[in-house]
């Protein structure tokens, strides 16, 4: 399958059919701990990156290939900023008619200062865009974004969508080491979230190969700062563990660099995934993969990821 994959396991939609509606890597920022390489370029620009209809088509297709109860959420979230979709709206809705399963939008967030977008959200049933700075100094060093964002668009885009959206809306908060981890930026970070009124704060660490060499998770004492600092409706997420689900694809090398091109995989994990498999078919999967020149393999944080090889990771 070309815009589905999955379902993944994650850390808060349980087993989750992604729908990625955009090519790798289609975004307006260009955040430090970016899991999918860098943005080159960063684009603001809103199309129909791919056609809407095939994309709906892929979902039917993948939703009647499982069973109730392997599916926890169908998400979006792309290889990129999913509101950059200009279809984005009509896909949740569509997916909505498809099936009764709640739907979620991974967002960075940054374009819900305009009013169509939050409408076109609004049928979701949870968003789940990105704060990671209180500042418009640290919001540059960590998103890095489109010269056309602004903190203040991004803060004021999502205290906007808070007083117009009934669904959940769980703001996530990346932690890096030395840059939003310390009390200062922690009590600014609850600062701006003031306004926005969560339904819940997610801490997250880079547990994925961060684009930049640099990036290094917060130790525990960060993240229990973080804790306390964020309030009642914060809570640490940790690196979600469960089955990758690798029937989507028409071969197993396909539905790898399916699932590696949104979700770069530690080695150990894909290993794992692969268990199910002889090891003659993993080994020549593996081979493959290195071959092809479909997959890299990218040295982050002392592990060795195996990620997509368009996806750009300076040394
Ligand atoms: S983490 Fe998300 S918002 Fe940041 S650069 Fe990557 S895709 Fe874009």
């Amino acid at each position: 399958m070309k815009y589905v994959f999955g379902p993944v396991p994650s850390r808060r939609l349980g087993q989750s059919l992604g729908i990625d509606p955009l090519p790798l890597k289609t975004c307006n920022w260009n955040c430090v701990y970016c899991q999918l390489g860098r943005s080159l370029p960063l684009t603001n620009q809103r199309r129909e990156y791919f056609p809407r209809k095939e994309i709906i088509t892929e979902v039917e297709q993948a939703l009647k290939a499982h069973a109730p109860g392997d599916i926890d959420w169908v998400t979006f979230v792309g290889s990129g900023e999913t509101t950059l979709h200009a279809s984005l709206g009509w896909l949740i809705r569509q997916v909505k008619e498809l099936t009764h399963l709640p739907v979620a939008v991974i967002t960075n967030g940054s374009l819900l200062y305009l009013p169509e977008i939050r409408r076109e959200l609004s049928a979701a049933d949870a968003v789940l865009p990105s704060l990671d700075a209180g500042n418009a100094r640290l919001y540059r060093k960590i998103n890095r974004p489109h010269p056309e964002m602004s903190f203040k668009r991004l803060t004021e885009g999502l205290a906007a969508f808070r007083n117009e959206y009934q669904g959940k809306l769980w703001v996530e908060v990346m932690l890096v080491r030395g840059l939003n981890d310390t009390e200062e930026a922690l009590h600014e970070i609850a600062a701006a979230l003031d306004p926005i009124r969560p339904d819940e704060v997610h801490i997250l660490q880079p547990d994925r190969p961060p684009v930049e060499p640099w990036v290094q998770p917060p130790d525990e004492e960060g993240l229990l700062r973080a804790r306390a600092i964020l309030g009642e409706v914060a809570r640490l997420i940790h690196p979600a563990c469960g089955s990758f689900d690798l029937s989507g694809g028409e071969s197993l090398l396909e539905a790898v660099i399916g699932i590696i091109t949104r979700h770069p995989m530690r080695e150990d994990e894909l290993i794992e995934t692969l268990k199910h498999y002889s090891p003659a078919d993993v080994l020549a999967t593996l081979t493959e993969l290195e071959k092809s020149g479909k997959a890299q393999v990218v040295e982050r944080l002392g592990t060795r990821f195996w990620s997509a090889s368009p996806a750009h990771y300076p040394e």
